[in-house]
């Protein structure tokens, strides 16, 4: 049975790799290309190409499959490379490949990095990646009237791991509540929430992914949820791409951005105060090129009165990852000579915006160390979408 798990992933990943025809038009859209100093194992058909061949060669020797785990492992499954792909070449689903490479060095027990294991050991006792015991999870709520979810609540807020965990999360979900309570929607919190997953089926443990799928789907069920609002990215991806469609059917799931729009427009939520202020929109890829949400927080940006919006020269669907997705939250690789935050800080400078606005708790806290770690915390803020429009309220 095993046997025929490894076979059948093997077998994907050479269907999915042979429409590549190694043009190499991926190469330079992928980050990893940038900090790596042109490593060609590290970019996008780098990545790719040294997976294929290590599973068409059936390469087995310990020391083979550790330098291909650390390959592998790197990508931020950012999906630039596919876009590029798609462009200019083959369409080939770079993203799957890259997934189920993990899935098979999983099955290897190679996979995933050693400090990847520590969340994925989280997620099985804690059913959250920080090892935040459950009774921490709910500390974020002191000082606040969040209502937990009843038959009275129309709209779950979905809050994800990281609010509960770190501080810059924290306040996007505060602020996000306070945006809630001003539009009056009725809304509620899981108190006990459990882990979307999405960690566990991006480092490619699916049969952990499954278990915290089925628990949620769950409590959904029991609590007859019919409309969520994630504060993540990855939990809205995780909801909309990977949970069984049938499961999900009757449920509306919404990026908060999304609503934030619906509210506007339907004039539960108007800005009145000035914010004076040149900022950029850093577009979360589970967002953007993975879901194809551009307009909704350029939408809600626009409507903060003095706010002037300078894009990215790489943004939409050509924007640079902040460098946390794929599991990347939980590991750093030796061959990389600089973080990826660092170069999208740079970028922001040389735009001459004094803000970078994030949608994504992951963004935000990865945003905010680059900007430390560039020191230029006096010339640029970070914060997030929600914070902004609480400050325009
Ligand atoms: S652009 Fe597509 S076809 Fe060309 S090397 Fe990359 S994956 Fe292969
Ligand atoms: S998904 Fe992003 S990080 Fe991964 S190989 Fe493609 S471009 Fe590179």
């Amino acid at each position: 049975m095993e046997q025929e798990v490894k076979e059948k992933l093997g077998n994907d990943i050479l269907d999915i790799l042979s429409y590549c025809i190694n043009c190499r038009f991926c190469l330079p859209a992928c980050p990893l290309f940038d900090i790596t100093a042109g490593d060609m194992r590290q970019g996008a058909s780098g990545v790719t190409r040294s997976l294929y061949y290590a599973v068409k060669w059936g390469m087995t020797d310990k020391e083979t499959l550790n330098e291909l785990r650390d390959i592998v492992y790197s990508c931020m499954t950012c999906k630039n490379c596919e876009i590029a792909c798609k462009n200019l070449a083959t369409a080939t689903k770079l993203v799957d490949a890259i997934e189920k490479g993990r899935q098979l060095l999983i099955e290897e027990m190679i996979g995933p990095m050693p400090e990847q294991k520590r969340a994925l050991e989280s997620l099985e006792r804690y059913q959250n990646p920080y090892g935040m015991p459950p009774s921490e999870r709910k500390d974020w709520l002191k000082g606040l009237d969040v209502p937990t979810f009843s038959k009275e609540s129309e709209v779950l807020f979905f809050v994800g791991c990281t609010a509960p965990h770190d501080a810059y999360a924290q306040n996007m979900a505060r602020a996000l509540v306070k945006l809630l309570e001003t539009a009056k929607v009725k809304f509620g919190i899981i108190e006990d929430e459990v882990c979307c997953g999405n960690p566990s089926v991006k480092m490619g443990e699916l049969l952990l992914f499954e278990d915290l799928c089925e628990k949620n789907l769950d409590q959904f069920k029991s609590l007859g949820v019919k409309h969520i609002v994630t504060l993540s990215p990855h939990c809205f991806d995780t909801f909309v791409n990977r949970y069984p469609e049938g499961a999900m059917q009757g449920i509306k799931v919404q990026h908060y951005t999304q609503f934030l729009v619906d509210l506007i427009d339907q004039k539960k939520l108007t800005f009145g105060k000035k914010i004076e202020k040149k900022v950029a929109y850093q577009d979360p890829c589970y967002l953007g090129r993975h879901n194809d949400v551009y307009d909704a927080p350029r939408k809600a940006l626009h409507n903060i009165p003095g706010i002037k919006l300078v894009e990215f020269n790489r943004a939409r669907a050509d924007s640079l990852c902040c460098g946390g997705g794929g599991g990347r939250m939980w590991t750093d690789f030796e061959a990389e000579i600089e973080r990826i935050a660092n170069l999208r800080v740079r970028e922001a400078l040389e735009i001459g915006v004094e803000m970078i606005v994030t949608a994504c708790p992951w963004c935000y806290i990865n945003m905010v160390d680059g900007v430390k770690s560039v020191n230029v915390e006096d010339k640029l803020k970070v914060e997030d979408l929600a914070e902004l429009c609480v400050g325009a309220l």
